[in-house]
């Protein structure tokens, strides 16, 4: 398990769709709040299990989630979704997170 710390804008709760046409559902302005949160990156199988009761019925399936309030967000790795900026930049510091040298050697 990958787990890093970082500050972003993060919702009380987050919960997204894996079925059909993704839903992602912005919070009100309110909990837009730039705050320091643990992420944890996690397999698909992993996520599900994890997500599993906190997914409201009419969403399926989860590919992420936020317990209310616990401090804690359960991502997918953002190294999978190509071509999408803020994935790239969170893959590119979770790299630096596991070791990768600064001076990014290949
Ligand atoms: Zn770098």
């Amino acid at each position: 398990m990958m787990m890093g710390r970082i500050a972003l804008t993060s919702a009380a709760m987050i919960l997204l769709a894996a079925c059909g046409d993704s839903i992602i559902q912005a919070p009100p302005e309110r909990f837009q709040i730039a705050t320091s949160v643990a992420i944890t990156f996690d397999t698909e199988a992993k996520i599900s299990a994890k997500c599993a009761g906190l997914v409201a019925e009419q969403f399926g399936s989860s590919v992420a989630c936020a317990d209310v309030g616990a401090g804690i967000i359960t991502m997918p790795n953002p190294c999978i979704f190509n071509g999408d900026f803020y994935a790239g930049l969170l893959c590119h510091e979770l790299g630096h997170h596991n070791k990768w040298p600064a001076n990014h050697p290949g």
